[in-house]
């Protein structure tokens, strides 16, 4: 398997796949040692992830620059991206002896009623590539912390970075016994899901989601998907002040090159602020420097997947026939090397149009004049998907009233693109099955087990 620079089209390295008889023998070697694994106390485990997350910050500069090369992302975010995952893990490891110890539910003279929360065993884990840590985090950090051991596998397109982490992990005390890499794509993705796991934790596409859900159902273990969005903002009229929104949002769409699950997908404007917030949004999208990611002042790096510019391009194709107005951008950049698509605005967009109902997942955005908050909400729940929706105004009540009607995961209010270690993050619908983070996210890699203790 090539690992390529999207941003150079240079072959960066050559990594043999894993195939099913290495696999078969990494779970194994995992089956061994978990229940000695679990055995060890919560306080050894949290010791070894609080070394981890040292580790990470230790060796940041070099971390997000493989990281930049491999993926594209700009340095900067990357940077941010390691220092979002080492708060998460902060958030993780001083919450984990509240919510994986035993609780007592009832206690008097004849009867004890707990519950102690169990791990699911040795778990396998298939992740996406668009935030290698901060995904990875959400699953390993807090599977270790409960006892499990894991079978990893990371995107093939973030191979490197997954073998970085595994790297630390063990560098930070991890036995090699407990966390082992499942290198490859697709086909070594579909072989982890032959092996006899205790539970399947799948980050990315909802296409794919639903085959791995597929096939996962007969083995009736734990299957978790983290899956895709089509994630609405609203702004209404009564905001205050409409360029600082058209700034913020823009960087909701755009930043990560719009490849985050939870980038802002399609906006609709309030009829009153419609013209104003197009002028500022726009300015604000020029004003961003596009070029290499290893540049300290790139905002837009290269995207990550050749193949997501033909789905961009085909977007674009379908909204201007429809009639929507290209404001900004509209294709990829044949002027260099590497996977670079300009930032596209479109204009004047319909609900009915590619733009406003597929996941994007690149630097694009639909904006759409809306009458009122009725028509907002009601554009707004219409998806397949699930997982955040924003709304910017000067109201609470006026947001309150949209998004408790929206069937989501997650509601901002003036703000989006973003995740709290403290709250669930799941997705509804198309958009997921589960929760990672908070004290759901811990308890998600554990079975609970009730004791009924009763006094002879
Ligand atoms: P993808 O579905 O193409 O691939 C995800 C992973 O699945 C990769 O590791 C891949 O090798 C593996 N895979 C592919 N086909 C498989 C199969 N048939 N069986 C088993 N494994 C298989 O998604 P991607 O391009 O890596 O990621 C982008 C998607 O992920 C977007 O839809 C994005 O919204 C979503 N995502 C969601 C979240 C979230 O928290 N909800 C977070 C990050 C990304």
């Amino acid at each position: 398997m090539l690992v390529i620079n999207p941003a150079t089209e240079e072959i960066l390295a050559e990594i043999q796949t894993d195939d099913a008889d290495l696999l078969s023998k990494k779970m194994q070697l995992l089956r061994m040692a978990q229940p000695s694994w679990a055995r060890q106390t919560l306080q050894h485990r949290i010791g070894v992830i609080a070394k981890f997350r040292a580790l990470l910050e230790q060796e940041i500069d070099s971390l997000s620059r493989v990281l930049s090369i491999e993926v594209g992302k700009p340095i900067r975010q990357s940077r941010n991206e390691i220092r979002g995952a080492c708060g998460r893990i902060t958030w993780l490891l001083d919450h984990a002896e509240q919510y994986l110890s035993d609780e007592t539910m009832t206690q008097n003279d004849e009867l004890t009623e707990t519950i102690s929360y169990e791990p699911l065993g040795v778990i396998g884990s298939i992740s996406a590539w668009n935030y290698p840590y901060l995904v990875g985090v959400n699953v390993i950090v807090p599977a270790l912390l409960a006892g499990n051991c894991m079978l990893y596998k990371p995107s093939e397109y973030a191979t490197l970075t997954g073998s970085a982490i595994e790297r630390l992990l063990k560098a930070a005390g991890v036995p090699d016994s407990v966390f082992q890499l499942a290198i490859g794509g697709k086909t070594t993705g579909e072989l982890l899901l032959d092996l006899p796991l205790d539970g399947y934790f799948f980050t990315g596409s909802y296409a794919t989601g639903k085959q791995i859900q597929a096939r996962v159902a007969p083995k009736m273990v734990t299957c978790q998907l983290e899956l895709g969005g089509k994630d609405p903002l609203y702004v209404a009229d009564d905001v205050a002040d409409i360029n600082a929104v058209a700034i913020a949002t823009a960087d909701g769409a755009f930043y990560n090159n719009g490849q985050s699950c939870c980038a802002v997908e399609r906006i609709y404007v309030h009829q009153a602020v419609y013209d104003a917030y197009i002028a500022a949004f726009v300015a604000e999208v020029q004003s961003w420097q596009l070029g290499s990611p290893l540049d300290e002042t790139t905002y837009l790096g290269a995207m990550t997947r050749k193949d997501q510019i033909a789905v961009l391009e085909r977007q674009v194709a379908d909204a201007l026939a429809k009639g929507a107005t290209l404001l900004y951008g509209g294709t990829a950049l044949a002027d260099r090397k590497g996977y670079y698509f300009a930032p596209t605005v479109l204009g004047n967009v319909t609900q009915d149009m590619a733009v406003m109902r597929e996941e994007s997942f690149g630097p694009i955005i639909g904006i759409m004049r809306v009458a009122n908050d009725q028509e907002a909400q009601r554009l707004m729940a219409d998806t397949e998907y699930g997982l955040t929706a924003a709304v910017y105004s000067s109201d609470p009540d006026r947001a309150q009233a949209i998004l408790r009607n929206l069937d989501v995961g997650t509601g901002y209010w003036n703000c989006c693109d973003r995740v709290s270690a403290a709250l669930p993050w799941s997705g509804r619908k198309h958009s997921g099955i589960g929760a990672t983070l908070s004290h759901q996210g811990l308890r998600a890699f554990t079975r609970p087990k009730a004791w009924h203790w009763k006094k002879p």
